[in-house]
């Protein structure tokens, strides 16, 4: 899976989160493509984000960086950690959910 924006190791860290938990990347609508973080996408690409619409929330969105599996929008907002491999997920992530998703 390719990661765009400026990640920082092969598990989805980037030069503006790096702690142990950080290790989810997005999938944005408007381009289709991952990136670790919202500021990621806001230095890097030619063009404004836009939020996944609430209708679309069964899209595989989410990528886990620990074992490269993908969750839907749904499943990610119900877990803590990775229902693939069970790498704990960053909590701070839903404070900065209205960036990623209606
Ligand atoms: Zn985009
Ligand atoms: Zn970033
Ligand atoms: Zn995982």
């Amino acid at each position: 899976m390719e990661i765009y924006g400026k990640p920082i190791d092969d598990q989805t860290r980037c030069v503006h989160y790096a702690t142990a938990l950080d290790v989810v990347a997005i999938k944005f609508v408007c381009c289709e493509r991952f990136y670790p973080c919202h500021l990621c996408h806001e230095q890097t690409a030619d063009h404004e984000a836009r939020q996944w619409p609430i209708e679309r929330q069964g899209e595989h969105a989410i990528l886990c960086g620990v074992c490269q599996q993908t969750l839907s929008i749904t499943t990610y907002f119900e877990v803590s950690e990775c229902p693939h491999c069970a790498a704990e997920f960053n909590e701070g992530c839903r404070l900065h959910k209205h960036l990623y998703f209606e």
